[in-house]
């Protein structure tokens, strides 16, 4: 049997917790090379580690998961996701995204992106912005090139690695960005506490998760696509507020979120979802915007200087 790694709340560190969603393949009864197919998506059949609901801050998190050096071999071999969806769709997506940050204003100093994938945001941010820096975390390096491209030759400075921000100085970072990675991370509340330091006073975080309080969710049940072997814990939009304001953020805004797909692919989804196996539907690829439980959080570092997270004291 695999062991696997047993865990408190990682948001406040309570153990206390009651499940709540459990998967007719429960991964935590199955061994590491039996996941490995479904980490890849090779099966439809649903299986994830149960998730449990903490008892004193709600958050939803799995107390049991994956090993740091598991979650690295299993990364390591991951294809790309959302191919199937079409560039075209992920570029409007993003595009969308930075332009409701951009709303916000601010848009210098340094730009800081953890898994920035090809570098739609960076892109631009780089047209739009006026950074002077693009600190990127990304862990693929057959896309660094394409992430210098994107923010301008000589600007970008990258890092395969995805938990150390170290290279960035403090206090230096104008917009940070995370779209679908902090629901992928085992610490999520050190990863905030260490953006909150390199965010310069009034510095703004962005972030896209999925939301476990949406419609969707309550409508397909354990059958909600997140539910799924690569999220360790899954936010609303209160568990959300909660964490960030652990981490030492202020003037948290929490919105719905539009993805952009091309009606094609929403009709086959469709048709997949009611079980019809189609390839092809008969309808051209027109772009449609849709908030489909996924929420973009906003996020702002104290003007005064004096606020430190007491996470960041308590590890140094
Ligand atoms: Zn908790």
């Amino acid at each position: 049997m695999t062991d696997y790694l047993h865990r408190n709340c990682p948001a406040c560190g309570s153990s206390d917790s009651r499940r709540e969603v459990r998967a007719a393949k429960t991964a935590e009864t199955m061994t590491l090379d039996q996941l490995r197919p479904f980490w890849a998506g090779l099966f439809k059949a649903k299986c994830f580690f149960s998730y449990h609901r903490c008892r004193n801050c709600a958050l939803l998190y799995n107390p049991m998961f994956f090993t740091p050096d598991q979650l690295g071999d299993l990364y390591a071999r991951m294809a790309p996701n959302m191919d199937a969806v079409g560039d075209a769709a992920i570029v409007a997506t993003q595009q969308g995204y930075f332009a409701r940050a951009a709303a916000q204003g601010g848009l210098d100093g340094g730009y800081l992106e953890i898994g920035p994938d090809v570098g739609h945001i960076v892109r631009e941010a780089a047209l739009h912005g006026g950074f002077d820096r693009f600190w990127l975390f990304e862990p693929n390096v057959t896309i660094h090139d394409q992430l210098r491209d994107a923010a301008g030759r000589g600007r970008a400075r990258l890092s395969t690695g995805m938990d150390d921000l170290s290279p960035v100085p403090d206090g230096s970072v104008g917009l940070a960005v995370m779209v679908h990675v902090l629901d992928h991370l085992l610490d999520p509340l050190a990863m905030l506490a260490q953006i909150r330091a390199k965010l310069r006073p009034g510095g703004m975080l962005m972030i896209v998760t999925h939301d476990e309080s949406s419609l969707l969710r309550r409508i397909m049940g354990k059958r909600w696509p997140p539910f799924c072997l690569q999220h360790p814990e899954l936010y609303n939009p209160a568990t959300m507020k909660a964490l960030l304001g652990r981490a030492g953020f202020s003037d948290v805004v929490v919105e719905g979120s539009r993805n952009v797909f091309p009606l094609d692919f929403l009709a086959r989804q469709a048709a997949w979802a009611a079980g019809i196996r189609v390839k092809r539907v008969p309808l051209p690829p027109i772009p449609v915007g849709l908030k489909l439980g996924n929420i973009l959080t906003l996020a702002t570092a104290p003007v005064q200087a004096a606020a430190r997270s007491p996470m960041l004291e308590a590890a140094e």
